[in-house]
């Protein structure tokens, strides 16, 4: 069984973003450009060759300090941070993918991802198809046709589905195609890249800060293998050139090349500092929060009037309870979701809650609920809300900080006489 070291993370990484030596908290360089010292100089950073920033649509110093704390955090080699949870995966799709190929998404997908796969990606060539966690004979079948790339998210988000994720990075690995994982739900909890997943994003906007004050996204990156690396396989010619420039750090210049440079879904610095800022504590705030979605979900289980139920793949009624301890011994996320029957009685319970916050985020430190269909999902259709598991009653709620009795009391008190 997998378990997080959550002691080895508080020490990593309240020194990680600190110094030792001047100033403590992390330093701002919001500098757009950055002087050369000659000539020659500059020919090498724009070789890639001498390590000092080039512009700041490329980088810049305060976001390449986070980026080596959530490399180092996810087991990786190098790491992106973005303008947004959306900024990386568009940043890695847009990197890898030309019209003509397709995109295998395996599970519901968060709106704004399934949004974009859907019409942004289709809208530019590139076709895709989803399929249920569990259906390994799709997921055979399109690696085995040569695709180039499979999207997954660590645990569906509304549908709290979990994947068995070890069999799909080997898989993925047998057929040497790339998977990238959204890991936004489950930082610390799961740690894909050292199961063998290629790329794992996350909406730093989520856990990673928790104070809901910056938006941003990271995108972090396995090391490319001298001798029998899967990008070296003829489907990823259009990259080949970069990967023999460039060896083990290749997945670093492929995304800036390939689209930061041309894009310009970059961090900015004051952004990364927001976020570094949350980021001290994530695994405080981790090990809480997942004990108290329990704690929550058992109460809630055990005392919601008939008619309202609770989901959550820690209670023995979720599909996915073996694999939540098997997988997630530490929990898999801040998520839960209530069934209220219809919209109705949906909207009554959220508007009488006294201290839970209704809005669209997630990994907050403060609790938060929201309608689905009505909100994220209103644009889509009956088909696709279905698939991704958005019924009419169906709340997402995701746990804060705050004491779990008061939050499972705020639900039973909104939910009596419904
Ligand atoms: C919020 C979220 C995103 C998008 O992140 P933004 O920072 O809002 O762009 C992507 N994936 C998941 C799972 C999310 O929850």
């Amino acid at each position: 069984m997998h378990h997080t070291d959550f002691e080895y993370f508080h020490t990593l990484l309240v020194h990680e973003v600190g110094n030792k030596i001047g100033p403590v908290a992390p330093t701002i360089t919001p500098s757009a450009a950055y002087g050369y010292t000659d000539a020659k100089e500059a020919e090498g950073i724009f070789a890639s060759q001498v390590n000092k920033p080039l512009y700041a649509r490329v980088g810049n110093p305060t976001n390449a300090k986070l980026e080596s704390i959530l490399a180092k955090m996810e087991g990786g080699f190098g790491a992106i941070a973005t303008s947004s949870g959306m900024g990386a995966i568009s940043m890695v799709c847009t990197a890898f993918l030309s019209a003509g190929d397709e995109l295998l998404c395996i599970g519901g997908f968060f709106g704004g991802t399934y949004a974009y796969v859907n019409e942004t990606l289709s809208r530019f060539g590139v076709r895709n198809s989803f399929c249920d966690v569990d259906d390994f004979a799709h997921i055979e079948s399109r690696l085995k046709k040569g695709i180039k790339m499979v999207l997954m998210e660590s645990v569906g988000n509304p549908s709290l589905r979990l994947p068995d994720i070890q069999a799909i990075i080997d898989l993925c690995n047998r057929y040497d195609t790339l998977l990238l994982i959204d890991n936004t739900a489950t930082p610390l909890l799961l740690r894909p890249l050292l199961m063998g997943a290629d790329i794992v994003v996350h909406s730093s906007t989520k856990n990673i800060s928790g104070h809901s004050a910056s938006l941003g996204g990271i995108a972090v990156f396995r090391e490319v293998k001298e001798n029998g690396d899967k990008l070296h396989n003829p489907k990823y010619t259009d990259v080949h050139k970069i990967v023999k420039k460039m060896g083990k750090k290749a997945f670093i210049p492929i995304c800036k090349k390939r689209a930061i440079r041309d894009l310009g879904m970059t961090a900015n610095a004051f952004g990364s500092f927001m976020t570094m800022i949350g980021l001290e504590t994530l695994s405080l705030r981790v090990e809480r929060i997942n004990k108290s979605v329990e704690k929550i979900a058992l109460m809630l289980d055990e005392k919601l009037p008939k008619g309202i139920s609770v989901n959550h793949p820690c209670l023995h009624s979720s599909p996915d309870h073996t694999r939540y301890k098997k997988v997630f011994s530490d929990g898999c996320g801040p998520l839960l979701t209530l069934e209220c029957g219809t919209k109705k009685r949906a909207f009554a319970l959220l508007d009488r809650l006294q201290t839970v916050i209704q809005t669209a985020n997630i990994g907050d430190n403060r609790t938060l609920a929201l309608h689905m269909q009505s909100t994220i999902y209103s644009d889509f259709s009956e088909e696709a809300r279905r698939f991704l598991g958005v019924t009419e009653g169906l709340i997402r709620v995701s746990i804060g900080l705050e004491d779990p009795i008061d939050i499972a009391e705020d639900f039973l008190q909104a939910a009596q006489g419904l």
